[in-house]
């Protein structure tokens, strides 16, 4: 009997699964030693290593492109480190906080915006360390959200998670807690209904954002772990990455959101590639994005358009950055665009 596949990690695993040629060996070493590499058995299977093109692959599989970083590319590329008055959390908006409890991925995505923090060696936050996290947010009542993200917070045990959702619901002016993972798609079997338990709180609402980039991400195995969160009375919204290669086409695109509403998980945000070191190759202008964004208006529903967003380089936080289809007349009045380019007069108010 084969014993249970595991997470390739090392370079040799990569050769030997036919993922990466030996004659790439000495750039990859080079990445490897730079970025971490890791793609787990769920993922790892759905490659296609026949086909040089395969969008699983290029968002797992460690390139020689990733040696080469642009003057604009930056390590801290949406500007975290300004907004962290103490470790672990993010403070941008007012409302709402990112707290950081791992730099543990059960993946690492090749274009990650955080790939500078992330990777097996990075520490997670000591227990004194969560303590001074909980008290900055029981200390700010503005903050309404907690945003567990990382690394992936769903690598973390479910007594830990636990810990921490029960932690956060004891402090009253915190009522949501989102989590924000790539766990049901590529690790799916770690959705058990132990975890499910442990990240609800009497009186809070959970929203799990799901990370993902094409629907043949969306396997078998992670829909049943998706609807395993949602019947369990979770929402579930996503977050997906514009990447060259990948999605950065009108039919995948459409394919995936679909895929995400069939899963009921509603379309959250499209994300322009953030500028982190060696991920050029995979970025896109903002001009295709939106090209991208209007193919996607009128021809599919309603239901599966995400917001397109740009994390603006510096830490000025996020804003949208879709099509406009407001213009102005002549007469000072105003012109929409509909679906199919058309343009209508609105009259101004009177
Ligand atoms: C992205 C982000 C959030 C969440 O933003 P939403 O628009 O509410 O999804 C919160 N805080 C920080 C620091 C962020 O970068
Ligand atoms: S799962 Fe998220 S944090 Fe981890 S490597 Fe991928 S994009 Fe980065």
């Amino acid at each position: 009997m084969n014993a249970a596949p595991k997470t390739l990690r090392h370079l040799s695993e990569l050769n030997a699964a036919g993922l990466t040629s030996p004659d790439q060996r000495a750039a990859l070493e080079q990445v490897a030693a730079r970025y971490a590499v890791a793609i787990t058995p769920a993922m790892a299977a759905l490659i296609d290593s026949a086909d040089p093109h395969d969008p699983i692959a290029r968002q797992f599989v460690p390139d020689a492109a990733e040696l080469v970083a642009t003057p604009e590319e930056t390590a801290d590329p949406i500007g975290d480190h300004p907004h962290s008055p103490v470790p672990g959390i993010v403070h941008r908006y007012p409302d709402r906080v990112l707290l950081k409890l791992t730099h543990v991925c059960a993946v690492y995505c090749r274009f990650c915006f955080r790939r500078e923090m992330v990777g097996p060696g990075a520490k997670a936050l000591s227990s004194r360390e969560l303590d001074a996290a909980f008290e900055y947010i029981a200390g700010h009542p503005e903050i309404w959200e907690v945003v567990l993200t990382g690394g992936d917070p769903l690598v973390l045990s479910p007594r830990r998670i636990k810990h921490v959702v029960s932690r956060l619901a004891a402090i009253p002016h915190v009522k949501i807690v989102r989590v924000h993972t790539r766990i049901p798609v590529v690790e799916p079997e770690r959705i058990t209904s132990e975890l499910t338990r442990a990240l609800k709180a009497k009186g809070k609402a959970t929203y799990v954002v799901l990370h993902a980039n094409h629907a043949r991400e969306l396997t078998d195995a992670a829909r049943e772990a998706c609807a395993r969160l949602v019947d369990a009375g979770i929402p579930m919204l996503s977050q997906s990455v514009l990447l060259h290669g990948v999605n950065d086409n009108p039919q995948v695109l459409g394919e995936l959101m679909r895929t995400f509403v069939e899963c009921r998980i509603k379309p959250y945000y499209l994300h322009h590639g953030d500028l982190a070191p060696g991920t050029s190759h995979m970025r896109t202008s903002i001009e295709r994005g939106q090209e991208l964004m209007r193919a996607l208006r009128g021809r599919v529903s309603g239901l599966c358009q995400p917001s397109y967003v740009l994390d603006i380089p510096g830490g000025h936080g996020k804003s949208p950055i879709g099509p406009n289809y407001l213009s102005r007349d002549a007469a000072g009045g105003t012109l929409v665009e509909d679906f199919n380019g058309g343009l209508h007069c609105y009259p101004p108010k009177p």
